[in-house]
């Protein structure tokens, strides 16, 4: 059981700055999700956490540890990436086996015990002679999983495991993913660009942006209470307005978006100009507040709802709606309580 720390890491390549003063904790046992774009310093995160890598500046530790002096292979951590990168010369049970030609399997099993158990624990054992190549993608993700976990380490961290995997496979490899983390209870750092993914899976995600964290919170406190604008449009959709405050007090605020007057929750004395963001969700046809008179210009059926992207007022907008609208022109409002204020940047 780990505690993971990165205490103000910073990462310089020659002229490009990969990561700049990160600070975070990973608890005893929590799911951690790094998420952002491409480029923004998930895979170089995860490379200084597993040692492949040395930060410029600040410190990581393990359970209070400074691990500056630690060689990779003396950290006690499994990774998993993105390409199975299985030996395709070995048979599953042999790759599974790999790791503990180094270290001993944990308690008092022996190896074939352990390759036994690990590959019960992915749903694969009766796959233990087949070769790699025999394999679907999805099951070579989770004998890389076993493999990787097979030491016993005190911390898991996986790069992009599922991103070579259609859809549906994505999905159960994930629920796979997520109960096996919780059953062994080993403290995980995962990366993926896919936000839908990390509110999925976390247990806490910090979201990335050029190098620097954005925010780190719960999946709920990221979704419902972004505190940037990035956070607000990178995960899930939503609306976002800039508008000039007219008033405010205890009981809401009056801002003006266009030469249009909305109504939102109170705002700091004194603010001036705010960013409003409103999710799709939020938005419906019966709502008396904040009416915004919307022309529809295309639809997505997604099964459940319907996805509507239109303008209000020159702004683009989105709905999420229970059925296609029968007309191009729709009113839809929002009460000032669901909409949410965020620093502009
Ligand atoms: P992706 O989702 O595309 O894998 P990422 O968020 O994992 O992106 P990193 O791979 O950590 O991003 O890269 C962060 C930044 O550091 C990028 O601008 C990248 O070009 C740069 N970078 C990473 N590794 C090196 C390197 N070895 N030499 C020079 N620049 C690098």
């Amino acid at each position: 059981m780990t505690t993971l720390r990165l205490e103000a890491v910073s990462r310089a390549y020659d002229d490009t700055v990969a990561l700049e003063n990160v600070d975070l904790t990973v608890r005893d046992g929590e799911f951690f999700t790094l998420v952002g774009p491409s480029g923004c310093g998930k895979t170089t995160t995860l490379r200084m956490i597993a040692g492949f890598e040395e930060p410029t500046a600040g410190r990581v530790r393990f359970d209070g540890r400074e691990m500056a002096s630690v060689a990779p292979e003396r950290r006690d951590v499994g990774v998993v990436f993105q390409s199975y990168a299985l030996f395709p010369h070995m048979n599953v049970a042999e790759n599974v086996g790999y790791g503990l030609r180094f270290r001993d399997p944990p308690g008092r099993t022996t190896v074939d015990e352990r390759i036994a158990e690990l590959l019960a624990l992915v749903d694969l054992e009766e796959m233990g002679d087949r070769s790699p190549e025999q394999l679907s993608g999805g099951q070579q993700q989770r004998v890389a999983l076993a493999r990787a976990l097979a030491p016993a380490p005190d911390l898991l961290l996986l790069d992009e495991p599922m991103s070579a995997l259609d859809a549906q496979l994505r999905e159960s490899l994930r629920r796979q993913i997520t109960r096996i983390q919780s059953e062994l209870e080993i403290t995980t750092v995962y990366v993926t660009h896919d936000q839908a993914e990390a509110l999925a899976i976390s247990d806490r995600l910090a979201v990335l942006r050029d190098g620097r964290v954005e925010q780190i919170g719960r999946p709920q406190e990221i979704y419902r209470e972004p505190a940037t604008r990035f956070v607000a449009e990178f995960v899930g959709d939503n609306n976002v307005f800039e508008g000039t405050v007219l008033s405010t007090d205890r009981d809401g605020a009056r801002v003006e978006v266009g030469g249009r007057q909305l109504d939102i929750p109170a705002l700091p004395d004194g603010s001036e100009r705010t960013t409003v963001c409103v999710r799709p969700g939020a938005l419906s046809r019966t709502a008396t507040h904040n009416r915004l008179p919307v022309t529809v210009e295309t639809t997505e059926f997604l099964g459940e709802t319907v996805r509507v992207h239109g303008r209000w007022n020159g702004r683009e907008i989105t709905l999420q709606l229970e059925n296609v609208p029968e007309r191009d022109d729709l009113t839809v409002g929002f009460a000032p309580e669901d909409a949410h204020v965020v620093a502009s940047r």
